[in-house]
């Protein structure tokens, strides 16, 4: 069993062959210590799969008393940028992580990239190719049949020093030649037919300007730089295992200081969402959220804004197995980390979503002054956190499916509020719906009750049976608040694993903004990220930009119980 500091719960440890891997390896010796690193490239925001990866990496190096990299593999320019650079080094901190050293980015290595490049050509290992894109993939074959040399692959390395040279003066166009590792066009495997080493790409790079016009490949620079930072055992997921013989090549061809091993594991997918950056992208790009931090999204700062906590995430990620196959998970299986994690600390408060006036017709005659203060657990189960103060005031709100008219409602299924019976309010009186005022086109306006004396933390008198309890607001002290509420950003357990496009799925519903809630009056100083239980209604989060003071804003994380 593991325990998350912060986080009561108690996770079984899951799966993970890796672990028996990096065992082996220390006791017979091949690695002193465990070294891996999380190489995000910066072309999006990180979602729950990276989440996976991260625990994963930051975990066995951690287990190992060993060290975990953060490394951007910018190796791509045209889609990266500064602002994912920044969002990924915040989600890993967030999620309780500290990388080992400095940040690490693959372009910082792209001189010593290029000296290999060099090296590889004097060789004799690799070629600048001058095929068009679409003749280069006719050579290429399929997998099924061989592919063919190309004609430039006979260019001395003198020949191809040269033009080389000149693709990194900047003196070809995009797309007029590449440089190619000479390996084997009939390789059973795709990726050993001559695989690209370095395209031209006239683009500013986020890291390093206008230095380079020439950019490696993934595949050219994912082992090396794992080679330069001492990485022992490189953890990716199961699209590069057809990579590794290439990761391979690489570290027998050319003068590295080390020798890292990749392994693979299965990729985690979350049904009703999508789990790819690109796709993730679409959604911000064709607004149909509010950004990648927007809650409905699977996003690490989504799952934040949301009201997830890192260690309820980690919790998530470490039941999860690490195995040789991808897998979907069910989205409860999450739910259940964050909901267990919430009832452990989430303090108590009350909120009215959907308010409807209720007067206490007895009030002055019972209590002094226009205020009782009455007291309510913080957290029932945590009596160490005390109590807090509520206003109980003649004008209350309560919830409107708290009330009902229909006196033939049987006492079981309706454990509130009915015209003509008892309800406790809750750490307050019990009371007795006697009136309703409607408006024009009938609509309730007001319920009309009154309290039955002596009844805060006492039981009411013989023969006064509340059907229940119901959570309330003083309308004079309590504050308005608005109340994001969210449902599935889709409606399709698959959405992108389909013949239609992902998009088709969208659940329309996804968002209600509820303007007029009430909440406890302490509730409009909750600090930003403050996470609640609003009783008998789910947990709620103060929404980490928009709530204030002046104008409180929750967002609904999650309710009490899954539905089924
Ligand atoms: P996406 O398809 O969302 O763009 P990616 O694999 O291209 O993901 P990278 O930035 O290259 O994203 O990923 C960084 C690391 O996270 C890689 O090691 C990758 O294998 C891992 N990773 C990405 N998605 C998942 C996932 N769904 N489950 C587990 N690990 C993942
Ligand atoms: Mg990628």
């Amino acid at each position: 069993m593991s325990k998350t500091e912060d986080s009561g719960v108690e996770t079984p440890k899951a799966d993970n062959f890796i672990e028996a891997i990096i065992k082996q390896d220390l006791a017979e010796g091949r690695i002193e210590k465990v070294v891996t690193r999380f190489p995000p490239e910066p072309n999006g925001y990180l979602h729950i799969g990276h989440a996976k990866s991260i625990c994963v990496n930051f975990g066995l190096a951690e287990t190992f008393g060993g060290e975990c990299n953060l490394r951007f593999d910018d190796t791509n320019p045209a889609k990266e940028d500064q602002e994912y650079v920044d969002a990924i080094k915040e989600d890993v901190r967030w999620l309780g992580f500290q990388w080992a050293g400095d940040i690490r980015y693959a372009s910082s290595y792209f001189d010593q990239f290029y000296q290999w490049a060099l090296y590889l050509v004097k060789e004799g290992n690799a070629y600048v190719c001058d095929l068009t894109a679409e003749q280069a993939s006719e050579y290429r074959g399929w997998a099924t049949a061989p592919g063919k040399d190309s004609p430039f692959r006979s260019r001395s390395p003198e020949e191809n020093l040269a033009l080389l040279e000149k693709m990194r003066a900047g003196e070809f166009d995009e797309g007029h030649c590449v440089l190619r590792a000479k390996i084997d066009m009939a390789s059973s495997n795709m990726n050993l037919r001559d695989p690209i080493l370095y395209r031209i790409r006239k683009e500013s790079h986020h890291q390093t300007g206008d230095k380079w016009c020439i950019y490696p490949a993934y595949d050219f620079a994912h082992g090396q730089e794992d080679a330069i930072e001492g990485v022992s055992h490189s953890i990716c997921t199961l699209e590069f295992a057809d990579h590794r013989p290439l990761y391979e090549w690489f570290l027998e061809h050319l003068p590295v200081p080390a020798k890292p091993r990749q392994y693979e594991f299965g990729r985690l997918n979350i049904n009703y969402t999508v789990t790819s950056k690109r796709k993730l992208k679409q959604l911000v790009d064709d607004k149909v959220v509010a950004g990648w931090d927007d809650p409905r999204m699977p996003t690490i700062s989504g799952m934040r804004r949301r009201g997830y906590s890192p260690a309820a995430v980690r919790n998530f990620c470490q039941s999860l197995a690490v195995a040789k196959t991808d897998g979907v998970v069910d989205m409860a299986q999450l739910e259940f980390f964050i909901r267990e994690d919430l009832n452990d600390n989430a303090p108590r408060a009350m909120c009215v979503l959907n308010p409807v006036k209720l007067i206490i017709s007895n009030f002055e005659e019972h209590i002094n002054g226009d205020v009782q203060t009455v007291a309510a657990p913080v957290h029932p189960g945590k009596e160490e956190l005390g109590t807090r103060e509520l206003p109980f005031t003649k004008e209350l709100y309560i919830d409107r499916a708290d009330f009902s008219e229909d006196t033939t409602l049987g006492r079981k299924k309706f454990k509130r509020l009915v015209f003509g019976e008892y309800v406790r309010l809750r750490s307050a009186y019990v009371i007795k719906a006697d009136e309703v005022i409607k408006d024009a086109e009938g609509n309730i306006e007001t319920i009309i009750a009154s309290l039955v004396p002596d009844t805060v933390g006492e039981s009411p008198p013989e023969g006064i049976k509340p059907r229940g309890v119901i959570h309330w607001v003083s309308a004079s002290h309590g504050k308005q608040a608005t109340v994001r509420v969210y449902g599935r950003l889709f409606v399709h357990e698959a959405p992108d694993r389909g013949e239609e496009n992902f998009m088709q799925h969208l659940n329309p519903d996804s968002l209600s903004v509820l303007q007029n809630c009430w909440v406890e009056p302490s509730l409009a100083d909750a600090a930003p990220e403050g996470a609640f239980q609003f009783e008998r209604e789910g947990y709620f989060v103060a929404d980490r930009y928009d709530h204030q003071t002046g104008s409180p804003v929750f967002n609904m994380t999650i309710g009490l119980r899954a539905s089924k």
